[in-house]
C-alpha cells in the first residue's frame, strides 16, 4: 500500500538521535533548547515552547491565553479533532466557523458575519483558531484584521504548515496571532516521533506556554510567590501538566529541520506533477494562493461526483483496492458523536460537509518515489474514467 503520507528518515538524523542515546541526558538537555531556537530563528518567533505533541501545545495555548469555564472558542470544521478538543480540556465551548469552498480554509467572509452575530448576543469568542489545512495559508490579513476589531485572541493551527509561507512571512513569526503551533507527528512535514511547539513574540505568553508544559512549576525567583528557600527550591505557582519532549526526540527533530527546505521542494514537486496530470480530469484540484508558499502537507482533491457517475464511497475503496493509501481529511469535527452529544446538527457548516461528501487525500511525501506517484495518477484514471 502507498501510503498518504510517510516519515524521511535519514542516516544523520539515527546519528543524531544514537548521540543523545550515548549522553547525559534523555530528556531536559541540551537538545531541546537547541531545538526551540532552530524552529523559532527559522520561522522567525521569538519564542518556542516544545512539547510532546500539538494536541499539548493546543491545550497549553489555550492555557496561556487563559481559556476557561464560560469562554468560547472558534474553530475550523474542516481539521483534526484536536484544533476543537483543546478549548474542552479548558472547561471552555466550542463553535466552528464554515469553510471557504475555494481554499476550504476557514472562510474570513462566514467568520465576520458569525462575529457581528455573536456580538449583537454577546456571545463572542475569546479565541479563534484557524487551520492551515494541507499547509496552504489561511487568509491571516482579514481573520487576524477581524480578530483585532473584535478584541478576539488568534492562535494558528499550524500542524501541516511548518516551511509555508504567507504574504512574504513565515508561518510561525506569529504577525497575525498570539501563538501559532506545529505539529512533529511522523506524517507532517518535519518529524521528533511525537512532537510539538508552540510559537509567540509575547514574553509573558511563553512563560505561560513553560508552565503549562511542566506541571507549573518555576525555578526563577522573579516568578514566584516568596523567596526562594535554597538553591533546591522550587514553586508550584499554577497548575500545569506534564507535556515535555525529550531530548532524543528533540535531537531528531534538530536534525530534520536541517531539510525542511528540501522536504517542501519535493513535496512542491509531486504536487505540480499531480496539478498538470489531473487537469481535465472530473475533480477539483485544491486551491493554492499565488501571494503563499504551501508547506503542501496533503493533497486533496474534491470528486465532481455527477460527472464520475460513482459514489465517493466507491472511488475510494477501488483507489484502496488498488493498494492506494488514500486518506480523507477531515471529517466535519462536530459530526463526530462527541460533539452531537454536545447538541451540534448536520447543516450546521455546509461548505464543510459538501466537501466531506467529495473530498480525498492522495499520496503526497517527500520520498514519495515517482514510479509509484505515475501509479497513483493512472489507477485514479481508470478509476474516474
Ligand atoms: C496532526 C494535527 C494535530 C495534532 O498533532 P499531534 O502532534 O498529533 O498532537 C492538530 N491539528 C491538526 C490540524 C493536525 O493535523
Amino acid at each position: 500500500m502507498i501510503p498518504y503520507g510517510r516519515q524521511d528518515i535519514s542516516d544523520d538524523d539515527i546519528a543524531a538521535v544514537v548521540d543523545v542515546l550515548r549522553s547525559d541526558f534523555l530528556t531536559q538537555g541540551p537538545a531541546i533548547p537547541r531545538f526551540e531556537e532552530a524552529v523559532a530563528g527559522y520561522v522567525g518567533a521569538r519564542f518556542g515552547v516544545a512539547c510532546s505533541n500539538a494536541t499539548a501545545a493546543l491545550h497549553m495555548a489555550c492555557m496561556a491565553l487563559d481559556v476557561g469555564p464560560g469562554d468560547i472558542v472558534w474553530t475550523s470544521p474542516i481539521t483534526f479533532v484536536a484544533s476543537a478538543n483543546c478549548a474542552l480540556y479548558c472547561g471552555a465551548s466550542v463553535d466552528f466557523v464554515d469553510i471557504d469552498p475555494v481554499t476550504w480554509n476557514m472562510s474570513p467572509a462566514a467568520l465576520e458575519a458569525k462575529l457581528e452575530q455573536a456580538q449583537r448576543d454577546g456571545r463572542l469568542p475569546k479565541v479563534i483558531i484557524p487551520v492551515h489545512l494541507m499547509g496552504e495559508p489561511c487568509d491571516m490579513e482579514a481573520i487576524g484584521g477581524l480578530a483585532r476589531r473584535y478584541g478576539v485572541r488568534v492562535i494558528e493551527d499550524a500542524a501541516h504548515a511548518i516551511g509555508a509561507s504567507y504574504r512574504g512571512s513565515k508561518v510561525g513569526d506569529c504577525r497575525y496571532s498570539d501563538i501559532v503551533v506545529f505539529s512533529f507527528h511522523p506524517v507532517k512535514i518535519v518529524t521528533t516521533g511525537e512532537g510539538g511547539i508552540a510559537l509567540t513574540n509575547d514574553p509573558e505568553i511563553s512563560s505561560r506556554l513553560n508552565l503549562a508544559r511542566s506541571h507549573g512549576i518555576t525555578r526563577d525567583p522573579a516568578q514566584m510567590a516568596g523567596e526562594p528557600h535554597g538553591p533546591w527550591y522550587y514553586e508550584q505557582v499554577g497548575l500545569g501538566f506534564n507535556y515535555r519532549i525529550t531530548d532524543i526526540q528533540a535531537a531528531l527533530g534538530l536534525s530534520q529541520m536541517q531539510r525542511l527546505e528540501e522536504f517542501v521542494e519535493q513535496r512542491h514537486v509531486r504536487a505540480s506533477a499531480y496539478d498538470a496530470a489531473l487537469d481535465g480530469l472530473p475533480l477539483t484540484r485544491p486551491y493554492r494562493n499565488p501571494e503563499s508558499r504551501s508547506a503542501l502537507h496533503l493533497y486533496v482533491i474534491r470528486l465532481d461526483l455527477p460527472r464520475i457517475g460513482k459514489s465517493h464511497r466507491a472511488v475510494f475503496e477501488e483507489l484502496r483496492s488498488a493498494g492506494i493509501g488514500v486518506n480523507l481529511h477531515y471529517i466535519p469535527v462536530y459530526l463526530q458523536p462527541y460533539y452531537r452529544a454536545l447538541g451540534f446538527r448536520e447543516g450546521h457548516c455546509p461548505e464543510a460537509e459538501q466537501y466531506y461528501d467529495e473530498a480525498i487525500s492522495l499520496p503526497l511525501f517527500s520520498a514519495l518515489g515517482d514510479d509509484d506517484q505515475q501509479f497513483v495518477i493512472r489507477k485514479l484514471r481508470e478509476v474516474l474514467e
